[in-house]
């Protein structure tokens, strides 16, 4: 792994993706939905993934609307996506683009913060599934498209709280850290047989639904908008993190520590 990477320093050139195929997960909203506009934006053919068709179709028609290249939709819930759902998804990508250049794992679900001696198990399974298990299924179904692409590129969303453990985060926390381990398992099993990289982008905090929910007193307005950090997710999808893998990378640098319960309130989830 090159360890003097750092797709924080990245300033992506104006026609970075071109040529590109790449696919997000949760492009509906919030990181997704500004990575997508920032990979189109750069001359990314996009595949917009997610649950609701409305949000999708959306930002399908604002990408057109500014004359950048097509993208197109592809629904799925991956809380209730069955095998056929995915083959489905997998065999219309190949069908319309012959290979996928870039996937990005962004979709995922907070569950409920609560000690793990009380948390709910069926939130705890839904929050595994959703943010692990239809990532590695969706991943799965899409690496025979990764391998035909001369250098392709696959990113795990994860978060601070997926690197050391922290009280009450739960479910949540849990999945992240099964996220940095997929990502090196695949990376390692993908090296040498594929031009295929695999990583892993903490965003830290971010502006969002999600963020909200999490730090429900928080000032919103303090944290930063989901446009302000798709440089380095540009960095990992495309040509500038050639021969990275293995990684977990951080959108942003860590912010400035706080005394006491400050302290918690501006942590990265
Ligand atoms: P968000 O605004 O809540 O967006 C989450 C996205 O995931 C939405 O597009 C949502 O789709 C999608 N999603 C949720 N459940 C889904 C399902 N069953 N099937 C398909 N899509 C589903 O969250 P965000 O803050 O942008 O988070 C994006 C990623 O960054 C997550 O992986 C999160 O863990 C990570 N992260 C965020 C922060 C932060 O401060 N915001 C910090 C660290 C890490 P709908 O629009 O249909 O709900």
């Amino acid at each position: 792994m090159d360890t003097a990477f750092d797709p924080r320093r990245h300033v992506p050139a104006p026609a970075e993706l071109h040529g590109r195929v790449i696919a997000i997960t949760g492009a509906g909203e919030g990181i997704g939905r500004a990575v997508a506009l920032a990979c189109a934006e750069h001359q990314a053919q996009v595949i917009l993934i997610g649950r609701k068709v409305a949000k999708l179709e959306k930002l399908h028609a604002e990408i057109l609307a500014r004359g950048w290249p097509e993208a197109s939709i592809a629904p799925l819930d991956l809380e209730k996506a069955v095998a056929r759902d995915y083959d489905q998804l997998a065999d219309a990508l190949l069908e319309r683009y012959g290979r996928l250049d870039g996937l990005l794992h962004n979709a995922g679900i907070l569950g409920t913060l609560a000690p793990i001696e009380h948390y709910d198990v069926p939130t705890w399974c839904r929050v595994m599934h959703v943010n692990v298990t239809a990532a590695f299924a969706l991943t799965q179904v899409l690496i025979p498209a990764l391998k035909k692409s001369a250098d392709a590129s696959v990113v795990f969303t994860t978060s601070s709280v997926g690197r050391a453990g922290r009280a009450y985060w739960g479910a949540y926390a849990v999945s992240k850290f099964a996220v940095e381990g997929l990502a090196q398992v695949l990376s390692e099993e993908l090296a040498g047989i594929s031009h295929v990289r695999v990583n892993a982008l903490n965003p830290g905090r971010a502006r969002t639904a999600m963020r909200r929910a999490a730090y429900p007193a928080e000032d919103l307005e303090s944290v930063p908008l989901p446009e302000s950090l798709t440089g380095p997710y540009i960095a990992l999808l495309g040509p500038a993190s050639q021969g990275v893998s293995g990684g977990s990378f951080d959108a942003q640098s860590a912010p400035a520590a706080a005394a006491g319960a400050a302290s918690s309130a501006a942590s990265s989830s």
